[in-house]
């Protein structure tokens, strides 16, 4: 029996941060746990995305192990038989569909795409095609495996709606080929995913925690020392108020260190809040959140190191294999439609 598709990207260009590892790594990997049996569960790296802005391209295939050993670190069962786990260029399929599918995509489409437009802003002196491009490659990335389930943030709501949206064309003029993904609405009902958590910024609360920050103590990245983040949490920014009290409006630091606590040890924030609400003594929070942070990333280490390239070479590789060939039916299919074959 063909089980539904669900399909994640996994993106790998920066150090990830404790907010990515309790917003999204987290997520996955409970994602994993609660669907794989009924499902099957398509994580990819996107390896072809990463440099539609400018990177250095000279780490860009360990950085992809290394984000991946996170993920298996978090907890990701690389054993699951309805896990797949590759890398899209290893997959020739996305490059030969994305085209196919750009000839029946209006630039003008493309050009109406927020991201398009912010980030072409961002980087006005090198707007690469491929930038305007990537939403028609995100395309391919889900139509070729039938995908009906794609987890993603707000941002990528409208590259979802332009996905349904070809897709569709497509089947109009050529006959039932590609599935078309559920609407935005089906996914959010579908997956519900803790849209509110958001870890803040250790130096600046009113924002949130980004790994992009230029700003060290703003974030505990994962592969900080936990000396040096343990020191970040003591420096945390908090407010003059002198009694803790969970309240993002009015007390943002203090309630980001309680959640940062709750969710590192596994207790609930209510158990958590009981223990310091009202507490006078901010140092006190701040050593025992410390204390839970510096023993997260230690025992996150050693997992990390116990991870080995061949056993996730061999996953990747075994699922490449398998997604070949389910990607090369698709293309066939699609091929045949638009006369190629
Ligand atoms: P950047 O600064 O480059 O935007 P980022 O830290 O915001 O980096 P993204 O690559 O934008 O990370 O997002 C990766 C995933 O991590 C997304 O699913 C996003 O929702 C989640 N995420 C990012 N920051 C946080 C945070 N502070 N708290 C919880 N989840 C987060
Ligand atoms: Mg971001």
């Amino acid at each position: 029996m063909v089980k539904p598709v669900i399909l994640t990207g996994v993106r790998s260009n920066e150090e990830p941060t404790l907010g990515n590892f309790l917003g999204a790594f987290t997520p996955m990997v409970e994602m994993q746990k609660k669907y794989a049996g009924d499902y099957q569960i398509n994580m990819f790296v996107p390896d072809l995305h990463s440099f539609t802005t400018p990177i250095d391209h000279s780490n860009l295939k360990q950085n992809t192990l290394h984000n991946l050993k996170y993920f298996v670190a978090a907890g990701l069962d690389l054993d699951n038989s309805d896990t797949f786990l590759y890398r899209q260029s290893y997959i020739p399929a996305h490059s030969e569909m994305a085209w196919i599918l750009d000839c029946f995509t209006y630039v003008g489409e493309m050009q109406r795409m927020t991201q398009f437009k912010e980030k072409s802003a961002e980087h006005a002196a090198s707007v690469t095609m491929g930038l305007m491009n990537y939403p028609v490659l995100m395309a391919a990335d889900i139509l070729l495996y039938g995908a009906e389930y794609i987890p993603v943030g707000e941002d990528q709501f409208q590259h979802l709606e332009i996905t349904r949206d070809i897709a569709m064309r497509f089947n109009n003029k050529f006959g039932d080929i590609l599935v078309v993904p559920k609407s935005t609405a089906d996914q959010m009902r579908f997956i519900q995913r803790d849209k509110g958590l958001r870890v803040r910024s250790l130096t600046n609360p009113a924002k949130k925690m980004s790994k992009s920050s230029e700003d060290e103590k703003s974030k505990i990245c994962l592969s900080d020392n936990p000396s040096v983040a343990r020191k970040k949490i003591m420096s945390a920014t908090t407010d003059s108020l002198a009694s803790v009290n969970f309240d993002w409006e009015k007390q943002p630091g203090v309630t980001n260190l309680l959640k940062i606590k709750s969710l590192l040890s596994g207790r609930s924030q209510d158990d958590i809040n009981a223990e310091w609400v009202g507490c006078e003594r901010y140092g006190d929070l701040k050593i025992s959140v410390a204390d839970t942070v510096e023993e997260f990333l230690t025992n996150f280490h050693l997992k990390y190191k116990s991870i080995t390239d061949e056993e996730l070479i061999y996953k990747l590789e075994k699922s490449e294999e398998k997604m070949r060939k389910i990607a090369g039916e698709t293309l066939l299919r699609v091929q045949k439609a638009v006369g190629l074959r």
